[in-house]
């Protein structure tokens, strides 16, 4: 299944939780979620008590809506995390941390993971010094992350320079002024702030 291109404060209605998705606007009182907490749609005040399955794919949902990614790519993520030693919902939260589009949103290059993922691919960024442009990359500890020097006058990144808060994950430095960051450290559950159970994505998947 392709990655859903429709409105997305509807997939923060469905899901009855703020999923981040239209950068400032979540953060006011203009955000749909926080005016009303029914589902959308014409039954969507009816509230049935969810089944076992109904809850796995719920929470396998919301997870593919955070991070806008598609059903093949949520599997694949999920076969890796399966392979790799610990526990398997924290090693698929964490990989989905580690995607280039996600670190640039959490270093605060980007208000969205939707913009993140467009800045990537229109190539503003270098990783480790050469130009990668596909959201999906997997960083490591240790990667460096910056604007490409042509992007740097532009006026979205002259924006950021003044606008921005200071505020990033605790697993990434950021130099603001320089329009460059790194990663310091892998992601603890603790560090992924999306309140899911990712043990029931285990379960499904697991079937
Ligand atoms: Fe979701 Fe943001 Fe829309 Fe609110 S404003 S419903 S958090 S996408």
């Amino acid at each position: 299944m392709s990655r859903y291109t429709g409105p997305v404060c509807r997939l923060c209605r469905r899901e009855g939780m703020k999923l981040y998705l239209k950068g400032d606007k979540c953060f006011s009182d203009k955000c749909p979620v926080t005016r009303r907490s029914n589902a959308p749609g014409q039954h969507g005040q009816m509230r049935k008590k969810p089944t076992e399955y109904g809850m796995q794919l719920r929470e396998k949902q919301k997870v593919k809506r955070f991070y806008g990614i598609s059903e093949s790519q949520m599997r694949k993520y999920f076969k890796m995390a399966d392979k790799m030693k610990g526990i398997t919902g924290e090693n698929l939260l964490r990989l989905l941390e580690l995607r280039l589009d996600n670190v640039v949103y959490r270093m605060g290059f980007a208000s969205s993971r939707a913009e993140a993922r467009q800045l990537v691919t229109h190539g503003h960024f270098l990783v480790n010094g050469a130009k990668v442009d596909i959201p999906s990359v997997l960083l490591k500890v240790g990667d460096k992350i910056e604007v490409k020097e042509k992007s740097r006058s532009s006026e979205k990144f002259k924006d950021l320079v003044e606008k921005h808060s200071g505020n990033t994950v605790k697993w990434v430095e950021v130099d603001i002024e320089q329009l460059r960051g790194s990663i310091v450290a892998e992601p603890t559950r603790e560090d992924i702030d999306i309140p899911i159970e990712e043990h029931l994505i285990v379960e499904l998947y697991s079937k």
